[in-house]
């Protein structure tokens, strides 16, 4: 299917941090954008001044950075249909606000807030619907002048039809109809001259030329209240796409502002800069976030972005609730972490590694122990964070000193294990060269030469040298070590076996 270049926004309030709900709304408008040859743009809907958080916009652009949500109009980059931010389009709003009031389908009110809460006790006593009861809209001229005269403020007052219905469609959920009976006489313009969400969304969709709205599954409900205003314009609405909700993985409610709740009652992050800071990587948690209510053909699971862009259909998104998938998230930044090259993940990992070792980036990145163990560690990564604890003990100043049980293994005498490490002590001083190769080649052929089994020979060396018994394998961690630590903790480990050690000496 051919589709026309579509005009699509993703429009965060700065009232917190970018959600990874959000950042799922936000690719599946940046997929299609794309797919399409069409636009993404970024709007900032700062209209909410009371909830307005000061790191939140910076947090929200950091994210889609990261995330490699490049925006085509918006802050920082510009674009034709500018300002980006709602807090600098006042002027645009009230203007239309007061045509709509001109026009008759809206209206000043001019209640007060002790007036509007006498009004709901006065429901709330008479067991009846709780909202605006339309008062200020059946003002004669007369009382109105009335008003003005007292010099009262006003809010601006959407006047929404009493009865009938109202059927909107939805790309995702079909025909959808609802009751004019249950709609309220919405704000839009509040007393300080703010628009409403309201308000300002449906002149923004408008005047940037948006094509389709794709937005969370919240949003639903506000459609009838937008479509009468689309009507009360004379404006051809967008295309509306509201995207299926994200359940907690175990499908039971909606994923929180706050946190995800596993079956087993943990809880994991909600914060894109925290899935950065955990080290998930952009293009998995990409891919990760593109399955959260669209599939790319129901079977493949690892796919790039050009692959989804090429494949992503609005039509092919599911309306049924998604449990967010968080198992599959490890899995998957595993599998990327694989694909690497040596050299990208070293950069990514620098980091990490540079805080977790305390430990200047560019003196890592100069370390060719770095690069032999990256290899070595790949397979045993699910996130950035996980080579730390893997290699730290190669920078330490020293290891802890094994006891001898440690350094004994089983069905191996004291005495065995003293022979077998001071003829790796020996072969070992003798190598030319201190490389994984060679190493290696020394090591077997000691386990031939002894009769012993490779376990016995390997795993005190394991111990002795890096103080725990699972590691990156032996070889290349021993060449990353280098020899005089190596021969040194050998030494010290033939040391704790003391008595049984003297006693193979004779
Ligand atoms: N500002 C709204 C939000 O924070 C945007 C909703 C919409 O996309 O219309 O999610």
């Amino acid at each position: 299917m051919i589709s026309t270049p579509a005009r699509v926004r993703f429009a965060p309030s700065p009232t917190g941090f970018f959600h990874i709900g959000g950042a799922r709304t936000a690719l599946f408008n940046w997929l299609y954008a794309r797919h399409t040859g069409g636009q993404f743009i970024l709007r900032i809907e700062d209209t909410d001044r009371k909830r307005f958080h000061p790191d939140a916009l910076q947090d929200h652009l950091a994210g889609l950075r990261w995330l490699g949500l490049d925006w085509d109009e918006g802050p920082e980059v510009g674009g034709d249909y500018g300002p980006y931010f709602q807090s600098q389009r006042l002027s645009l709003y009230q203007e239309w606000a007061d045509w709509l009031v001109e026009q008759g389908a809206a209206y000043r009110c001019y209640c007060t807030a002790a007036e509007l809460s006498e009004m709901r006790e006065q429901q709330r006593a008479g067991k009846q619907k709780v909202g605006y009861d339309r008062r200020c809209r059946w003002l004669s001229p007369a009382e109105r002048a009335a008003r003005e005269a007292e010099g009262r403020s006003w809010v601006i007052r959407l006047a929404v039809p009493l009865d009938g219905e109202v059927t909107f469609h939805d790309v995702i959920r079909g025909d959808i109809t609802y009751a004019n009976a249950e709609l309220q006489d919405a704000v839009l313009l509040k007393s300080d001259g703010w628009p409403t969400y309201h308000l300002a969304n449906v002149i923004d969709d408008h005047f940037m030329k948006i094509t389709h709205i794709m937005r969370g599954d919240e949003w639903l409900s506000s459609v009838p209240l937008h479509w009468h205003l689309y009507r009360a314009f004379d404006w051809e609405p967008p295309v509306w796409a509201h995207l299926p909700v994200i359940l907690n993985p175990s499908g039971k409610g909606k994923v929180s502002k706050r946190a995800i709740r596993t079956p087993s009652g943990a809880t994991i992050p909600v914060f894109v800069h925290e899935y950065q800071q955990m080290g998930y990587l952009a293009e998995a948690v990409v891919n990760f976030l593109s399955g959260i209510g669209w599939a790319l053909d129901g079977e493949t699971e690892i796919y790039d972005r050009k692959t989804a862009i090429a494949a992503f259909d609005i039509h092919h998104i599911q309306a049924s609730p998604a449990a967010f998938p968080a198992e599959k998230l490890e899995w998957m930044n595993g599998m990327y972490i694989r694909q690497m090259a040596d050299e990208a993940l070293l950069q990514a990992l620098l980091p990490f590694l540079s805080q977790q070792l305390g430990i200047d980036a560019g003196t890592l990145a100069a370390d060719k122990r770095l690069h032999l163990l990256i290899p070595a560690i790949r397979e045993r990564m699910k996130t950035l964070k996980d080579a730390g604890p893997l290699i730290d003990f190669i920078w330490a100043d020293d290891v802890p000193i094994p006891t001898a049980t440690d350094l004994i293994p089983r069905k191996t005498t004291c005495e065995q294990t003293c022979v077998i490490l001071q003829a790796i002590i020996e072969r070992l001083q003798g190598l030319q060269e201190w490389d994984e190769a060679g190493i290696e080649t020394a090591l077997r052929a000691l386990v031939a030469e002894l009769g012993v089994k490779a376990g016995q020979l390997f795993n005190p060396i394991r111990v002795a040298v890096t103080g725990r018994r699972v590691t990156p394998p032996l070889f290349v961690t021993l060449a990353a070590v280098g020899r005089t630590p190596t021969i040194h903790r050998l030494q010290r480990a033939l040391q704790v076996l003391g008595d049984c050690g003297e006693h193979a000496d004779h």
